[in-house]
């Protein structure tokens, strides 16, 4: 009862982008110390709808000079692009937190809580989750990285709607955002052959991917990404990774997050990255793009 109360608090507290805003600048500004030399610009308008009287705080305190802190990137994507796999990748080779709204959206319907049942609903549907509630999970999961001492993020699956690029943009800078991109014809291949250990999380998928070259079209060849024996027999199918639910994600992203593709592109963020095939041939060229070496990776390679 007494969570019910609190999660349906949070949720009313933030019936407006006002108030979401505000939630959200509370929290990066207690994640993010205070450097005053910053001199970042700012898109923060107060006339987007965003709270005015967070504006000060967040000019004065939210931001810090990219020297002074990790990291903070953003990857988009359709569904099925591999957002996960290379944020984890990612974030392993820089030691910074990968955070994945989906997976705060699945542990919240995991969890029995209040709200599960009405994310389970939304979820399985293939619909969004509203901005207020994926801000008060994200904002939960940053807090609690910020008092294990977590810095910078690599967040994938958010921002996923116009109005949550304009929150994030308004209370903290977004370095780089890695635009994902696959050809059409492999995502929902790629969706429904997903598997996730059940134990570790991590992201597997069965699917084999041939696509032949057509009318001029090179064609595309993606290898299965099989689990490690350990986790082989613990792998799970998620409840949204059915066609028709995929098909609706893919429409949904179309509509709704395209235009935060937009929205960073001019804003001279973006870095879109075609993804040439699968893992193997596709991270080092992710990381060629990124300006980045993975030793480990080479070494593995070079043996
Ligand atoms: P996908 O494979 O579609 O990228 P995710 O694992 O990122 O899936 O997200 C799973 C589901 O969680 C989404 O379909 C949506 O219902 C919800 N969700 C995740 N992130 C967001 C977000 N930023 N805004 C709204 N809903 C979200």
């Amino acid at each position: 009862m007494a969570v019910l109360s609190r999660c349906s608090r949070a949720v009313t507290a933030a019936t407006t982008p006002n108030a979401a805003a505000a939630k959200f600048s509370y929290l990066i500004r207690a994640l993010s110390p205070f450097s005053s030399s910053s001199s970042s610009p700012s898109t923060f308008d107060a006339d987007n709808g965003l709270n005015s009287r967070i504006k000060p705080a967040v000019l004065g305190t939210l931001k810090r000079e990219p020297k002074d802190r990790n990291v903070q990137w953003v990857f988009l994507g359709c569904p099925g692009v591999g957002k996960g796999t290379y944020a984890s990748r990612l974030s392993d080779l820089l030691g910074i937190p990968h955070i994945a709204t989906g997976d705060l959206v699945r542990d919240e319907l995991a969890s029995s809580g209040p709200l599960s049942s009405q994310l389970k609903e939304i979820v399985n549907q293939g619909k969004l989750v509203s901005d207020e509630i994926i801000i008060d999970l994200l904002s939960k999961r940053l807090e609690a990285g910020e008092a294990k001492g977590e810095s910078g993020f690599i967040l994938d699956g958010f921002p996923r709607t116009v109005r949550q690029a304009e929150i994030l943009e308004g209370v903290t800078d977004i370095d780089l955002v890695i635009n994902l991109k696959l050809r059409e014809e492999a995502l929902l291949a790629k969706c429904l052959g997903r598997r996730i250990c059940s134990e570790c999380g991590g992201n597997y998928n069965v699917a084999c991917i041939d696509i032949k070259a057509e009318n001029g079209k090179p064609g595309m060849y993606m290898a299965p990404l099989p689990p490690p024996l350990q986790c082989a027999s613990k792998l799970i199918t998620r409840a949204d990774d059915t066609e028709e639910v995929v098909k609706q994600r893919l429409r949904i992203y179309q509509a709704m997050t395209l235009p935060v593709e937009d929205y960073y592109r001019s804003r001279g963020k973006l870095l879109e990255f075609d993804l040439p095939g699968g893992v193997r041939e596709s991270w080092p060229k992710l990381l060629h793009a990124l300006n980045l070496e993975d030793e480990e990776d080479k070494q593995s390679a070079a043996a």
